[in-house]
């Protein structure tokens, strides 16, 4: 019952920071996916490895236990988005070597391969985080989202006070090849994710062997918590992923009526639905529809000017004792509403008297016609006149004629943006 705890405040919050601000960067990137997403999470080490080991302020730190309890909290955090599934390579203290850890990945058919680790160095003064992703040698798709996957969880850990290493990749240092005989990564899950056909990653939360980074981040179950909370954040925003109890708008898709229809998932306990609507350029949403059928997982919007490119989203509500309380908003669907152009007929083209007399059919849903022409000279078709007014049927150019092909279209005026018909038959005007 947790989701209908929140009041009515939350989604004045909501659409009101929507209101207030660039909504793109609030939800900057949801997405819903067909299939889950698989994300194996790898806690480094573990059994009678236990990776880097100090002993700081009457305690030892322990990377193979540092790691899992990591990797435990980024699993628990990520279960709470919708659309995804989680495997632990590892699930308590035992040994597993690298190659049987990227198979599991590999057998779970992966999306991704992230090892959970932490550093060292002999240098005690280093600290901070970093995240090895994989270079782009070989498949270079997979060393892209890698990379782009490393930027978004460096970005959470950084944002929890833990210096700023980078992220890196990093190529073999003994001359071993991809298939393409290209550097292979150094790092063996890397590589051999790669192998797999997945961004295998490895993080390097912060430094076992700095003091200071052991108090800041690894002394307390709470703070290991939130080190594997970021990394699941990180993930999220990668993937896109909506939070299980927000609702999921599945998609809007335009009909060639101009008319929008929208799809969403049904959820649990709701009384019905709330749709949200901005038009592109806008930048507060309108309610435009409440859908008082907690079985109704789709609306149709005929309200739509044709040609708008709008934003949807919607909320569900709940009929509690004494008032009605909302989810958070779902994620943001994009579309825009169509208008048909129709590509001008009979097109006729004469010249006499050093004039070119053009005429054609008029056309629905047009502001206006224009009309092209191609000499020997031009390499490319010229604008002879944007004729303006969807009634108006004949232009007449006086200039030094000459043998060309005329071609016309129809346009019309969203916003600044103008969209134009299919251009018509050439038709030859010769002298
Ligand atoms: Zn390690």
């Amino acid at each position: 019952m947790k989701k209908f705890k929140r009041s009515i405040v939350a989604i004045v919050l909501i659409v009101g920071m929507l209101l207030s601000m660039n909504q793109t960067t609030v939800y900057a990137k949801t997405n819903v996916y067909e299939k889950p997403i698989v994300i194996v999470l790898d806690p480094g080490h573990g059994g009678h490895d236990s990776g880097a080991t100090c002993y700081w302020g009457g305690r030892w730190y322990r990377e193979k236990t540092l790691n899992l309890a990591i990797a435990k909290a980024c699993k628990a955090k990520l279960e709470q988005y919708a659309g995804v599934q989680v495997h632990m390579t590892r699930s308590s203290d035992y040994f597993v070597t690298l190659g049987g850890r990227v198979r599991y990945a590999k057998d779970r058919k992966a999306d991704i391969f992230v090892a959970l680790h932490n550093n060292a160095s002999f240098s005690r003064k280093m600290n901070g985080v970093s995240v090895y992703y994989p270079n782009i040698n070989y498949n270079t798709k997979v060393g892209k989202e890698g990379r782009n996957a490393a930027s978004y969880i460096q970005k959470e850990l950084v944002s929890l006070g833990i210096k700023n290493n980078g992220i890196h990749y990093r190529n073999t240092e003994n001359g071993s090849k991809y298939p393409n005989k290209s550097k292979s990564d150094y790092y063996s899950v890397i590589r051999q994710s790669k192998l797999s056909g997945f961004p295998g990653l490895i993080v390097e939360h912060a430094f076992v062997s700095n003091s200071s980074d052991c108090s800041k981040f690894f002394s307390s179950a709470d703070k290991l918590k939130k080190l594997g909370e970021a990394d699941a954040k990180g993930l999220a925003k990668y993937y896109g992923l909506v939070e299980k109890d927000t609702p999921v708008l599945k998609s809007a898709q335009a009909d060639e009526d101009g008319n929008v229809h929208l799809q969403w998932d049904a959820m649990d306990e709701m009384d019905g639905y709330r749709v949200y609507r901005r038009a592109q350029g806008v930048f507060s949403y309108t309610k435009i529809a409440t859908i008082r059928d907690e079985s109704e997982t789709d609306y149709v919007d005929k309200t739509t000017k044709k040609g708008t490119t709008y934003y949807y989203m919607i909320a569900g509500y709940h009929n509690g004792r004494k008032k009605v309380t909302y989810t958070d908003a779902s994620n943001i669907v994009k579309v825009t509403a169509l208008e048909t152009l129709y590509t001008p007929q009979n097109l006729k083209v004469t010249a006499e008297q050093g004039t070119v007399q053009i005429t054609w059919e008029s056309t629905e849903h047009t502001d206006g016609y224009i009309i092209e022409r191609k000499t020997a000279n031009d390499a490319d078709y010229q604008m002879v006149a944007k004729v303006e007014g969807a009634d108006i049927t004949s232009y007449t150019q006086d200039n030094n004629v000459t043998t060309a092909d005329y071609r016309i279209c129809s346009y019309r005026k969203y916003g600044k943006k103008v969209y134009q018909s299919k251009f018509s038959e050439i038709v030859t005007c010769q002298l």
